[in-house]
């Protein structure tokens, strides 16, 4: 298989493919998740993916797939403002939370302090 240079690709590991359906309301397409080879992250790619070219990896036995870095589904899910907006709203909760703790603690300290 020849390359095309203008394709932005991405490695995956062939093994941790799931597919599923998007979250999104509106979408619920089928989806596959898998585990991007240099960073370890999970990515969402539009089905069916397709591996431009295939290797091993070095160390283990395990597939290595290269696809085409714009099939990401989040460029195509007509949900993917929202489900990104639900991942915002959930790490700032959690920010909230460790701010109102923090806020807990040093109101303890004040109220200590001034007795
Ligand atoms: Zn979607």
């Amino acid at each position: 298989m020849s390359d095309d240079a203008s394709v932005k690709t991405i490695e995956i590991w062939a093994d941790t493919r799931v597919r599923v359906s998007c979250r999104g309301e509106s979408c619920r397409a089928t989806v596959e998740w898998a585990e991007v080879v240099k960073s370890g992250l999970l990515m969402c790619f539009d089905t069916p993916v397709v591996a431009l070219r295939t290797r091993h990896d070095e160390a283990t036995p395990r597939l290595i797939e290269v696809v085409d870095r714009s099939t990401n589904h989040w460029a195509s899910c007509p949900d993917a403002t929202t489900l990104e907006t639900r991942v915002t709203l959930a790490q700032l909760q959690r920010a909230l939370e460790a701010l109102l703790e923090t806020m807990r603690t040093i109101d303890r300290y004040l109220g200590d302090a001034l007795k």
